[in-house]
């Protein structure tokens, strides 16, 4: 690959994978079409998921999954002290994730009747950013690949990535979808971040906010349109903490 007559370098990559289902990872390697460019525009180091290579000399490490064990602690400052670029991939690294969801528990009871006698040890669920300082987040259950891609061209050339500020009804609107709540559905695509290109409202079912909240979400108005449409405040906040990018923020 060149672009105007320049070979760019090549940045060395790893993948790390910590709490998660590693849909994430598998989105890297996903969409045959550009998968070959996308490979080929940086050095695969240490990505458990697609190379027996392991190597600790990496430039930039992707971190999936939330933390939820003292051990995942060691590894992630080991990482960081590697790492020239720290990205958080996906909405487990970036904010706990459907993770974070165990935090309402009482630990001691579920591991005593998910586990019984073989006890397991576990933290609660926090995202990366909690842990280390994390360079860039990019959000998303799973992550969007073809931002990724963009956001790879971005280190390659060393320019900076700008994540949409609109919120996810502004790609709804652009493919000419039904709103969801004219349907009698809730939907967090007004105060969700852009940039997935509204699978879900498209698809005909709301936006669960994957992506965390957009750049000024305006929830109080949110808050107010999803009374007058008589959507319950649990139902509400149940789908808000759903994946956890709003928390703190209800
Ligand atoms: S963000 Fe979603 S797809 Fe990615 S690792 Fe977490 S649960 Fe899996
Ligand atoms: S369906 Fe959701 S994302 Fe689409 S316009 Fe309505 S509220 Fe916005
Ligand atoms: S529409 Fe909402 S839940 Fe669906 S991918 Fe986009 S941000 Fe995530």
């Amino acid at each position: 690959m060149k672009y105007l007559g320049i070979k760019p370098k090549r940045p060395k990559i790893a993948v790390f994978d910590f709490t998660g289902c590693e849909g994430c990872e598998l989105q890297l390697v996903n969409k045959e079409e550009t998968v070959i460019d996308f490979l080929g525009s940086v050095d695969v180091i240490n990505f458990r998921e697609i190379s027996s290579t392991i190597s600790n000399d990496f430039e930039v490490a992707f971190i999936e999954g939330a933390i939820t064990r003292d051990d995942e602690i060691n590894r992630l400052n080991e990482i960081r002290e590697q790492a020239k670029v720290l990205i958080a991939l996906g909405s487990c690294a970036c904010f706990g994730g459907v993770n974070r969801l165990k935090n309402a528990y009482d630990f001691k009871k579920a591991n005593q009747e998910v586990y019984g006698k073989q006890h397991k040890e576990t933290l609660p669920a926090r995202a990366v950013k909690e842990i280390i300082a994390v360079d860039l987040q990019i959000p998303g259950c799973p992550v969007d690949k073809p931002e990724v891609e963009r956001i790879v061209q971005h280190l390659v050339w060393d320019v900076p990535y700008q994540f949409p500020a609109y919120p996810v009804c502004f790609e709804c609107k652009q493919q000419y979808t039904t709103c969801v709540f004219e349907l009698g559905q809730l939907c967090l695509g007004p105060v969700t971040q852009g940039g997935c290109r509204a699978p879900c409202p498209v698809g005909g079912s709301g936006c669960w906010g994957c992506r965390g909240p957009a750049a000024d979400p305006h929830l109080k108005e949110f808050l107010q349109i999803a009374d007058e449409r008589e959507f319950s405040r649990k139902e509400i906040n149940e789908r808000l903490s759903f994946y956890s990018g709003f928390e703190g923020m209800l």
